[in-house]
């Protein structure tokens, strides 16, 4: 089974487009995930995709966080949550 370490390196073998236009993908499935998490409502929040492009400047307190449902964690095989408040897939990795 691939790792998420594995899948970050066929990411990196994307082209610019290529790489760009799974992001997107990407984030509109988040929108039904973090846009609706109890951690994000309500906080004036207009950024996703957290597992990738790491913390939220404006998210602080953890309400519960709804990652572990999203099926970009599971595409990515991420194992981590509160990429919000607690950093990107890649951050949280490398503090383990
Ligand atoms: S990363 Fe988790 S806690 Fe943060 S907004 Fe998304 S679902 Fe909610
Ligand atoms: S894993 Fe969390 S931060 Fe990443 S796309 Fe899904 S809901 Fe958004």
């Amino acid at each position: 089974m691939e790792t998420y370490e594995q899948i970050l390196e066929q990411m990196q073998k994307l082209s610019e487009g290529e790489r760009k236009q799974k992001m997107e993908e990407m984030t509109k499935i988040c929108r039904d995930y973090c846009g609706k998490c109890p951690s994000y409502e309500g906080t004036g929040e207009t950024r996703l995709l957290f597992c990738g492009t790491g913390k939220s400047e404006i998210i602080k307190r953890e309400r519960g966080c709804l990652c572990s449902e999203c099926p970009v964690q599971e595409m990515m095989h991420m194992r981590w949550i509160f990429y919000c408040t607690r950093g990107s897939a890649k951050e949280q990795l490398a503090k383990e």
